[in-house]
């Protein structure tokens, strides 16, 4: 069996004593072990303070941008070697393992191109400045400058190449050193991905080290130039933000958490319309891509009453033709859960929203399986919910079912009431709109949109170039407020300012605009 390893200081270290299994979730056997005992946090911080920080402050923009280039290009060039194991770890099927893969080096990408954008520059501005006396000649500008710790990236389990990728993209073009802690259960995707990283050289010295298993008192060792970046659940999310060492050094904390994102479609839209059409395939796409186990997955899915009926007839035809199984064969659409421990929490979550809700399809038994041991992996069929009563339904908003599970909910079909329906979610990633109406969507804009990182518009006239609602682009900013952890990461400059200190210049005009040309 293998045993992974953790890369720190330099060097790759196993750990002491009792280690984690890591199991394949289609058959339940054992695949791998790891463990930290015996890792030196404290050391590990310095190192990447004292050796990556510098050497990553040295470089420009442009850079750090043809290094985060050449880090995609390597990762890709052992793309079939990944998604073996992101089959055997993850369970995913080779479609959600590229999604993964693929996700992880688009984003290191497309950073790489944004960056080549900043040019030579080593310290960016905020703005064109202004002038702060009575002539302009004392002048005040706004500079960026990375922070001088290390980044400390702490990531859930469903996304062990993109996780890991999309942080470490907008820390290493902002110009911090990163520490990359994979969720146990998962990381041997993670695990190969940072030795393929070290034996390229393309990076600088300390710029990325692995803790691969617990995190043991890492966080307790950070201070107050350090950052932590964190995706988990919001139980996680709430015990690392109160960590009382974060607390008394004001270490800046980024949440990324639970969110029951949701779907919503417009009184306007007619059956067998593009913009319904596209409305199904979405909804579809996010409940069974990774068996639904991504924190941007549709989970409450709003309808006019009137259709209500048409919609959950559509998505119950279009679940009847899933399969579920072995992830290796292409016939499969959604896998094993990644772990026995998912699959009790989602039967769990199934039967505590079964108060308010009906099951329009599906059970909470173990489904017929293709060419695998239903019993022995962590397989759940997908399941569509119906709620009883949307007005006092309260559980559906509230408890996220982490699998290939939504809930339907008749509503009036206004923009107000939709709208109050889905800020019960307390703050969500992402809310889908499916409309043609310009005053709906407005409505519904001004009704969510500061309840959300994000609001994914789909229309009749985007129909044919969207990518999905549940698909987090490099471009635009990804996390949401409340119950979503409050934090937000990508946008590309965006995402790099939590790796950043801003800092007022007050001086010399002539100064300030030579300071740094
Ligand atoms: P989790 O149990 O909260 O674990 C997340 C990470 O936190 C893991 O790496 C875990 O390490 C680590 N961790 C747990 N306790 C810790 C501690 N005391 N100190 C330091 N690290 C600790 O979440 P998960 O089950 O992996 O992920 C599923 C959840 O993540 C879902 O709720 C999903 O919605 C959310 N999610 C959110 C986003 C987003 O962008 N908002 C993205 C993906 C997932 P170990 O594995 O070693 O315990």
């Amino acid at each position: 069996m293998r045993t992974l390893e953790s890369y720190v200081c330099g060097a790759w270290k196993k750990g002491e004593g009792e280690l984690a299994k890591l199991y394949d979730p289609t058959t339940g056997n054992v695949v791998a072990e790891t463990g930290t005992s015996g890792i030196d946090m404290h050391a590990v911080l310095e190192f990447a303070r004292t050796t990556g920080g510098p050497r990553l402050r040295e470089m420009t923009y442009a850079q750090r941008a043809a290094m985060l280039g050449a880090a995609a290009k390597v990762i890709h060039a052992k793309r079939e070697e990944l998604i073996e194991l992101a089959v055997l770890n993850g369970g995913n099927t080779r479609k959600d393992a590229k999604f993964d893969l693929d996700g992880g080096t688009g984003t290191l990408a497309a950073y790489a191109r944004f960056g080549a954008t900043l040019g030579e520059a080593k310290v960016l501005f905020d703005g064109e400045g202004e002038q702060l006396g009575r002539t302009a000649r004392f002048w005040g500008e706004h500079a960026w400058l990375p922070r001088e710790g290390v980044a400390v990236h702490i990531n859930a389990f469903n996304f062990p190449a993109w996780g890991f990728a999309e942080k470490a993209a907008c820390a290493w073009l902002a110009g911090m050193p990163v520490v990359t802690k994979p969720a146990t259960a998962t990381s041997l995707v993670t695990e190969e991905i940072i030795r393929i990283l070290a034996d390229s050289g393309v990076l600088p010295e300390g710029a990325l080290q692995l803790i691969c298993g617990s995190a043991g008192d890492l966080l307790d060792h950070m201070q107050s130039q350090d950052v932590l970046a964190f995706t988990g659940s919001a139980a996680t999310g709430f015990k690392l933000r109160s960590n009382e060492n974060l607390l008394r050094n004001s270490v800046r904390v980024n949440v990324e958490a639970d969110s029951l994102n949701s779907a919503v479609l417009g009184p306007d839209v007619a059956p067998g319309s593009e913009t319904w059409n596209l409305f199904l395939k979405d909804v579809m796409t996010e409940m069974t891509q990774k068996a639904g186990q991504k924190c941007t997955a549709v989970r409450r899915i709003f309808v006019p009453e009137a259709i209500a009926d048409a919609v959950q007839a559509e998505l119950v035809s279009r679940l009847e033709q899933i399969k579920v199984g072995n992830p290796m064969l292409r016939e499969v659409t959604v896998s094993p859960l990644a772990t026995a421990a998912q699959k009790r929490d989602m039967i769990a979550g199934v039967e505590a929203l079964s108060a308010e809700c009906d099951i329009v399809f599906g059970s909470t038994d173990t489904p017929e399986v293709v060419d695998a041991d239903a019993d022995a992996g962590y397989f759940c069929g997908p399941m569509l919910l119906r709620a009883k009563d949307a007005a006092s339904s309260s559980l559906i908003h509230e408890h996220e079912v982490f699998g290939p599970v939504a809930t339907l909910v008749a509503t009036s079909g206004t923009a107000a009431d939709m709208s109050e329906l889905v800020r019960r979610g307390g703050g969500s990633l992402v809310a889908s709109v499916y409309s043609d109406d310009r005053d709906f969507v407005r409505d519904m804009v001004l009704g969510i949109g500061a309840w959300h990182g994000r609001l994914y518009l789909g229309s009749a006239k985007v129909a044919d170039q969207t990518l999905g609602s549940g698909v987090v682009l490099p471009a635009s900013v990804h996390g949401g407020p409340g119950r979503a952890g409050g934090g937000e990461e990508l946008g590309f400059d965006r995402g790099m300012r939590l790796y950043q200190q801003r800092v007022a210049l007050q001086g010399d005009k002539s100064v300030l605009k030579r300071l740094f040309a």
